[in-house]
């Protein structure tokens, strides 16, 4: 089994000292090359949304296709049609916008989170982040909602791939999200998504629960009780890639 950490899409702040990359995971299984989140798509770097275009204006963005999912994939040596599944956190721009560079990917995601996004209303700040550009190819969609199980504390939704995979519904950031957790030979490896900013502590705890939902608090407890387990959410320091881009579970 094969895990690596791609960063997907670097945003920084313009002001202070906040560089962060954003945390996609491309991992062999028995169903073929699963990858978590897609981050920026090629058609969002030559044809940027409107969204998009604000996010380049707010933050510092090297804006560079060479962080496109699809390009680090094929430098790695695998064919884009490799890639069968897609599983998302969540549908906001960063996470989605590079699903059709993956056409022949079932995407997996919950159906909270699906209905939202497709439901063209906008009922709350977060959702100016969904465009329906990003399945305008038409991928097929398998969607999640039963919780059938346990990952520690927290209720899961097992997902059909070996080696063992859940989803963790931790909804709040957006209607629907989840963190994954897969078990790799080093032991758990826990993407939290964007329900938390476990590694920052320059930014107040009321600001991380107004932008990223209640669950920063718990995941940073977690961790202490569970050092064994590797605890990322999508947004992390620059320096973590640079410490883990060699990582490959095996
Ligand atoms: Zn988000």
């Amino acid at each position: 089994m094969t895990l690596h950490i791609l960063n997907c899409f670097t945003c920084n702040a313009r002001f202070g000292n906040l560089k962060t990359g954003m945390v996609c995971l491309l991992v062999e299984t028995n169903q073929g090359l699963v990858i978590v989140d897609t981050g920026l798509g090629l058609d969002d770097y030559s044809n940027p949304t409107r969204f998009t275009q604000f996010f380049r204006v707010i933050m510092d963005m090297p804006f560079d296709p060479n962080e496109a999912a699809v390009n680090q994939v094929k430098r790695l040596g695998y064919k884009p049609e490799d890639v069968r599944h897609i599983l998302l956190t969540h549908m906001h721009f960063d996470h989605c916008s590079g699903l059709a560079d993956f056409p022949h990917a079932k995407v997996h995601v919950h159906q909270r989170e699906y209905e939202v996004f497709t439901d063209k209303k906008i009922l709350h700040w977060d959702e100016y982040a969904y465009n329906l550009r990003y399945i305008a190819h038409q991928p097929e969609f398998v969607l999640y909602d039963t919780v059938d199980s346990k990952w520690y504390e927290f209720n899961a939704i097992r997902l059909p791939f070996e080696p063992e995979m859940y989803f963790i519904p931790l909804h709040g950031h957006s209607h629907g999200h989840c963190g994954v957790a897969i078990k790799t030979p080093e032991g758990w490896f826990f993407h939290a998504g964007d329900a938390g900013a476990v590694y920052n502590d320059q930014v107040p705890a009321w600001l991380i629960k107004f932008v990223l939902g209640p669950h920063d608090q718990r995941l940073r407890s977690f961790m202490k009780t569970h050092p064994d387990v590797h605890v990322v959410n999508s947004h992390m320091f620059l320096e973590y890639f640079d410490k883990e881009k060699d990582r490959i579970a095996s």
